[in-house]
């Protein structure tokens, strides 16, 4: 396979910068480099699938240009068929997955191609690729017209690659922000000082839901993402879906998991990176931050990606509660939900480790005037409203 490496910026005739929403972008690779990369990847796939009628599966809406021009230029006989993926929240045991929508076709027994516009972290492609495996097609491959292979977090391998870029935002030929600028002909790249000090959306909101396990974070959560509309991020629910999908990144997080431990900062931090920037839409009102963070230095590590974002942890709302209530809570959710941590002896050991490692970042947050503190005990609701008197007064 001939994957080209792109590192530079080629000089094109266009103007040498574009601005969408503040951030200004220059010149990454030019609609010449793309149709000719189309025409490469487009004839080995007739070459592999002659006389088969492959299904193209265009993953929309970022990849229809790519599918487009790769569909045009196939000289064998195929079909087209195009698919959504919307997140929506599984039980909080399973946290969130993307579901298929728009697949009629029966794929058992096709050749089946997945037509992507950009792997970052994989972990997308991962529960597509688990999906599609599910209903059987003969082959199943992936081409993708841009590739991230430093921000890879899974084992997906993609057949046909349009480009291996570094890991920075881009836009362009089906590539959006906030919508826009899908229809430029070239791709472009982020401004490497744009990059730094500008961010979409300077006024969303940073929520930090501090507790010990069972303090009610989830619960509470669900209250404030129907109050305010935030966009919620559960670390704890982020690597069950890892675990329940099989990933690399599942096995290793299960290891911890099971024995009531925490991952380890570097790689916890590498995954809430990755979440800012996959999963929160720019213009998302506020996040709510939940299981994260657990440590001081994932603290230290938030503030600065926070900051590098342009925006803060605005406020750091604290459910106390005595160990006695919070283990026969875990018991009880134990027995209706079945998560395989809520047994006796990994409970003791969860609390064992609030109580070392994640309870000093009360003080820290004291320290830096967030931190409120919420009684844990009582109705849902009247703890609901004690928390929504602290957000209220941040927005
Ligand atoms: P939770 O659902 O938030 O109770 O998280 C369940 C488990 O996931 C924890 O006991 C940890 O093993 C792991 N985990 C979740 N969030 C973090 C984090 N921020 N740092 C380290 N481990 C985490």
């Amino acid at each position: 396979m001939n994957q080209d490496e792109v590192t530079g910026c080629p000089t094109t005739a266009a103007a040498p910068t574009v601005t969408y929403n503040g951030l200004t972008f220059v010149p990454f690779i030019s609609r010449k480099e793309i149709n000719a990369r189309v025409k490469e990847i487009a004839a080995e796939i007739s070459g592999r699938f002659e006389g088969r009628c492959p299904l193209l599966v265009c993953v929309l809406n970022g990849a229809f240009l790519f599918a487009a021009d790769i569909f045009r230029e196939l000289t064998i006989d195929a079909e087209i068929t195009f698919i959504r993926l919307k997140s929506y929240d599984g039980m909080s045991s399973t946290g969130k997955v993307k579901q298929i929508h728009g697949l009629s076709e029966d794929i058992a027994g096709r050749d089946v191609i997945i037509v992507e516009d950009i792997i970052d972290t994989g972990h997308t492609m991962a529960g597509l690729l688990d999906d599609l495996r599910a209903r059987h097609p003969h082959t199943l491959s992936i081409a993708t017209l841009l590739f991230k292979p430093d921000s890879l977090q899974t084992q997906i391998s993609p057949d046909y690659v349009g480009f291996n870029i570094p890991t920075k935002f881009i836009i362009g030929y089906g590539l959006d922000l906030d919508g826009l600028a899908r229809n430029l002909p070239d791709i472009w790249v982020i401004g490497e000082q744009a990059e730094q000090s500008t961010t979409p959306n300077k006024t969303m909101r940073n929520v930090v839901i501090f507790g010990a396990p069972g303090s009610g974070k989830g619960t509470q959560s669900e209250r404030i993402i129907n109050r305010y509309g935030f966009h919620h991020i559960s670390t704890g629910d982020v690597l069950r879906s890892h675990i329940k999908r099989g990933t690399e990144l599942g096995a290793i997080a299960d290891g911890y998991i099971s024995k009531g431990q925490l991952i380890p900062d570097e790689l916890m931090v590498k995954i809430l990176a990755d979440v800012l920037d996959n999963e929160v839409a720019p213009e998302a009102a506020g996040v709510i931050f939940d299981g994260f963070p657990r440590t001081v230095p994932q603290a230290e590590a938030l503030e600065r990606m926070l900051s590098e974002r342009g925006r803060k942890v605005d406020v750091v709302v604290g459910l106390e509660t005595d160990d006695d209530e919070l283990t026969q809570r875990l018991l009880k959710r134990g027995q209706e939900s079945g998560r395989s941590d809520d047994n006796i002896e990994t409970i003791r050991k969860r609390l064992d480790v609030y109580h070392n490692q994640t309870s000093p970042l009360r003080d820290y947050y004291d320290a830096r005037g967030s931190y409120r503190r919420i009684e844990g005990k009582g109705h849902p609701d009247s703890i609901f409203e004690d928390i929504a008197k602290h957000i209220d007064a941040i927005l």
